[in-house]
């Protein structure tokens, strides 16, 4: 009954035993019955293999469940929203499956948050290089475009995917040899390279000026170069254009060529540098014929010429206006799109574009060629391009002409501040055009005066020659009148016994006197005339003057002048020509002795002062009148009547020839006093 007892109490939790109790007839298991019991162990055994069966399914689904968990977790999915399997906590492993899913969300949480803040870096990254407006590319080890950011793709027209896989030679037309070399040495070396202002030309016609910096990387063992590339063009432009009008308006102030103002005027619109338009044509109005006519025009005459032009011209810092080196290319005069343009004429009062800019003198940017009523048939076959800019040129108060320029090859847009610099350059080319018709004007005035100041001079050189002829005919008529005479004499005296020597002496005597008169008159005419060239040695200028007095000597002697030698002794040896200083000694002293009575003096003096070393011949003669004190350095002047005006003349050039100077002054006790100053050796 006990067991009866226990097992009913036990049915009360366990259902197992429950049914083994209904099992009974009377709804009560009783254990004495054998064969009862043998049920009963068999449906235990039944029942225990049943539930193993049961419970092996059971746990499929869990272990299953938890596997996924495991093998997303491995693949770093840690999110489990999206689980095939969902585990009640109750059921086999639901705890264990429920820490793996609490640790998911823990770790997606964390990948997450981390995957926020990469992405973040990510994002900005991609927009520094994407959106930056430096241009990257990538090259890998053969050279082709593995990652190009927008800006380089962008700006040279490809897209994303076109400029991949392309050599840097499939998208620039020209490398510079100094980009190539810097690459190979990157190569080489891997060391990075900065390069500045390299000029490129792509092959879709993008031209760029830029600072360049070329890198190596190793991504994942593959070398690979990263180039990124500054442009520069705009400041670069900007900065030429600056210096280019400086230079201009300089060059207006120096009076330059106004050929090569405008030549280097529409040099600065098509360089690269400058505006960068493919051509530039410049038009001057012809007053006469009332037409625009063709002066100039700069610019290829085809895409393959421009292409040539912009890579043989690699330094930009074109000194335009300047000689050297730096100087612009000359003016080619014989391509088709030159002779076209100076060829070519526009009426001023005929209804094209070009006349309607130069009378309304305001520019004008046609965009269509072809649908714009503004442009003519003549302007329109003429330019034979859609776009181009028409300014004109004008100087304070009239029209002069107009600038034309167009991008034909290379398609590019004009942009408005481009017109606008192209106006300042056409008012710096009016101001050119200008101050050149003015200085011309001048010039031509000046030519008239010059022509007929040299009529008078001509004439006044014929009156000159005329009275140099009368008067050296003058002069050397009464000597050789007397020569002539005394000779005539002599030979009568010869006949005549009664004429003595002395008579034929004293006739002879004057004939030499005469002769050295014709040869003084003669030789001063020559020195004047014919000067020799200077024998510069170093010279002492006391020997100068001690050589002339002692020529003079007896003749100051005969005229009873005293003569007084006053020298330095310390004087230093001057570099000069010894026989023309005599030659100005001379001719000063005998012009103080003309100029000085019997009785009178003359004083020969040397000296030094701080920077001159003198000679001075003082005379108490005469002196020198105001009015003729002007005048005594002319030639021909003299106040003497067998004076011939050359001496002082002669005395002057010479002095000139050595750098010195004559200083002239009467003495206030009568008399006066030529110094001669030459520079004291340093
Ligand atoms: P010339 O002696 O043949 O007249 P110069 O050229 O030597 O020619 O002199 C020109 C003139 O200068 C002289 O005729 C004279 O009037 C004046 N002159 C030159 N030296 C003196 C002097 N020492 N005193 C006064 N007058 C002088």
């Amino acid at each position: 009954m006990l067991i009866k007892k226990i097992l009913l109490n036990l049915s009360l939790y366990i259902p197992d035993v429950a049914l083994i109790l209904f099992l009974t007839e009377e709804g009560v298991f009783v254990p004495e019955e054998r064969s009862h019991f043998v049920v009963v162990l068999v449906y235990f055994l039944i029942k225990i293999s049943l539930h193993n069966i049961v419970a092996f399914f059971c746990f499929i689904k869990p272990y299953s469940a938890v596997k996924d968990i495991l093998l997303q977790f491995q693949r770093g999915r840690y999110s489990m929203a999206d689980s095939a399997h969902v585990l009640k906590p109750s059921a086999c492993f639901g705890d264990l499956f429920e820490l793996l899913r609490s640790t998911g969300r823990y770790l997606d949480n964390l990948v997450g948050s981390q995957n926020d803040e990469i992405e973040k870096f990510r994002e900005l990254y991609n927009n520094v290089i994407l959106s930056a407006n430096s241009y990257f590319v990538v090259l890998n080890a053969r050279d082709e475009v593995i990652f190009a950011n927008k800006s380089f793709s962008a700006n040279f027209r490809y897209t994303d995917d076109e400029i991949l896989g392309l050599r840097l030679e499939d998208i620039f037309y020209i490398i510079p040899g100094r980009f190539s070399d810097a690459i190979d040495n990157v190569k080489k070396r891997g060391q990075s390279a900065v390069l500045r202002k390299i000029k490129l030309i792509s092959r879709r016609k993008i031209s760029l000026i830029a600072d360049i910096k070329i890198s190596r990387v190793t991504v994942q063992g593959e070398k690979q170069y990263i180039i990124v590339m500054d442009d520069i063009t705009s400041q670069w432009r900007k900065d030429y254009q600056i210096s280019l009008i400086s230079q201009i308006s300089e060059s207006l102030q120096r009076d330059e060529e106004v050929e090569r103002i405008l030549y280097a005027i529409l040099t600065a619109v098509t360089s690269g540098s400058g505006l960068g338009f493919n051509r530039a044509m410049l038009f001057l109005y012809n007053e006469q014929k009332k037409i625009l006519t063709g002066k100039m025009a700069v610019g290829p005459d085809s895409m393959e010429e421009a292409v040539q032009i912009w890579g043989s011209v690699q330094n930009e810092e074109l000194n335009l206006l300047g000689g050297g080196p730096d100087a612009p290319p000359v003016l080619q005069t014989n391509g088709a799109f030159y002779k076209q343009v100076v060829t070519s004429n526009f009426a001023i009062n005929g209804n094209t574009l070009f006349a309607d800019v130069f009378n309304k003198r305001a520019p004008v940017h046609i965009y269509d060629a072809a649908s714009d009523p503004r442009v003519d048939p003549e302007t329109r076959k003429f330019m034979d391009v859609s776009e181009f800019v028409v300014v004109p040129l004008c100087s304070a108060n009239k029209a002069l002409g107009v600038v034309v320029a167009d991008n034909k090859f290379n398609g590019a847009p004009i942009y408005e501040d481009h017109v606008e610099l192209l106006s300042i350059f056409a008012v710096q080319a009016s101001l050119s055009i200008d101050s050149y018709n003015s200085l011309s004007s001048v010039k031509e005035r000046m030519e008239h005066i010059q022509a007929k100041q040299e009529a008078i001079v001509e004439s006044e050189k014929m009156a000159a020659v005329g009275r140099i002829a009368a008067h050296i005919a003058h002069e050397i008529r009464n000597p050789l009148v007397t020569v002539g005479g005394y000779a005539r004499r002599i030979l009568q005296s010869v006949k005549k016994p009664q004429k003595t020597v002395e008579d034929i002496e004293k006739a002879a005597s004057i004939i030499l006197h005469e002769s050295e008169r014709l040869e003084k008159i003669l030789s001063n005419v020559m020195d004047f005339s014919r000067p020799s060239p200077l024998i510069r040695e170093y010279n002492n200028l006391n020997d100068v003057v001690k050589d002339t007095y002692y020529l003079l000597k007896n003749v100051l002697q005969e005229r009873k002048i005293t003569a007084t030698l006053d020298l330095e002794q310390k004087l230093p040896l001057v570099k000069s020509d010894f026989n023309q200083l005599k030659q100005v000694v001379l001719n000063l002293l005998q012009n103080a002795m003309d100029a000085t009575p019997a009785g009178g003096s003359v004083i020969l003096k040397t000296g030094l002062t701080e920077t001159h070393i003198y000679i001075r011949i003082k005379d108490s003669g005469t002196g020198i009148s105001p009015e003729a004190m002007d005048k005594i350095f002319d030639p021909f002047f003299t106040s003497k009547i067998t004076g011939v005006g050359l001496g002082l003349a002669v005395v002057k050039k010479i002095v000139n020839d050595h750098n010195g100077e004559i200083v002239i002054s009467n003495n206030p006790e009568g008399g006066c006093q030529f110094s001669v100053e030459l520079l004291r050796p340093s």
